[in-house]
């Protein structure tokens, strides 16, 4: 199924959005924020050795763009596990200024409290929004970094298990990640995804094994009970579209985009 994602530009500022009403979400790109280098420049990663300064003011911006508030932005700390954190009004702010008051050792979030952003940063990696809704208000979210590994370990369907505490999963969205043109692996990891996410999932091409991130994430999402024509991918790979990050083709030096999600609605200032 099509993505929904709408371009946004303010300024130099450019991200993407989705939105009924209720549950919104926001990918940024790396345009239109103050780093240089390998970060230029709407970095938002503390952890990859840009300027803590410009990553809190790309925060900044980034969240006025959007239209959530940084103060009440909640990030964990991620380590490509499959830890899923639920999130209240007391978590707000934890991680949003500083690596220090993130929540730790987790790649997922989820909540039921409208007005709470989740973000999660990621350079290739999967975003993965999974909501349900209830008389006709989303009635819970979860936000997961998934790497390969994430994947592997199932960090996806254990996101929509969560949801499924709040309503019904009836919505996700899969972000801008790396796509199976880019996504080359040896042989023996091309065999294990084959093994866990079906022979589909893999095509060995005269460059290499190529794995579909995409495929084996909306696999996950039905084989849990989301109805395929309730999965959105937004189908832009971070390694061919140098509007983002990609930790494979920039070699690991780069900064890192944001996926943000939030029940409520926006608090725009413009
Ligand atoms: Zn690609």
């Amino acid at each position: 199924m099509e993505a929904h994602l709408r371009e946004h530009r303010d300024g130099q500022l450019e991200w993407l959005e989705w939105s009924d009403g209720d549950l919104n979400v926001a990918f940024s790109t790396r345009r239109g924020g103050v780093s240089d280098g390998c970060y230029e420049s709407l970095n938002v990663g503390f952890a990859v050795g840009d300027d803590s300064v410009r990553v809190r003011r790309n925060r900044e911006l980034l969240c006025a763009a959007v239209g959530v508030a940084l103060d009440d932005l909640v990030v964990p700390a991620q380590v490509h596990g499959k830890h899923i954190r639920a999130i209240g009004s007391g978590d707000r702010g934890r991680g949003a200024l500083s690596p220090q008051t993130a929540v730790p050792n987790t790649d997922g979030l989820v909540t039921n409290v409208p007005g709470v952003p989740l973000a999660v940063g990621y350079a290739d990696c999967l975003a993965v929004v999974v909501a349900a809704h209830e008389a006709g208000g989303c009635a819970g979210l979860a936000l997961v970094h998934a790497g390969w590994r994430g994947l592997m370990d199932g960090i996806v369907a254990r996101a929509v298990r969560r949801v499924w505490e709040y309503g019904p999963a009836d919505f996700a969205l899969i972000g801008p990640s790396i796509g199976s043109c880019c996504f080359v692996v040896d042989e023996a990891l091309a065999m294990r995804f084959a093994e866990r996410f079906g022979a589909e999932v893999v095509t060995n091409l005269a460059d290499g094994w190529h794995v579909d991130l995409w495929g084996c994430a909306v696999g996950e999402l039905r084989a849990s009970g989301v109805a395929s024509e309730a999965i959105d991918v937004a189908g832009i790979c971070t390694s061919c579209d140098a509007r983002f990050y990609s930790h494979r083709r920039d070699r690991g030096a780069t900064g890192r985009q944001a996926a943000i999600a939030w029940i409520g609605p926006r608090r725009r200032s413009v």
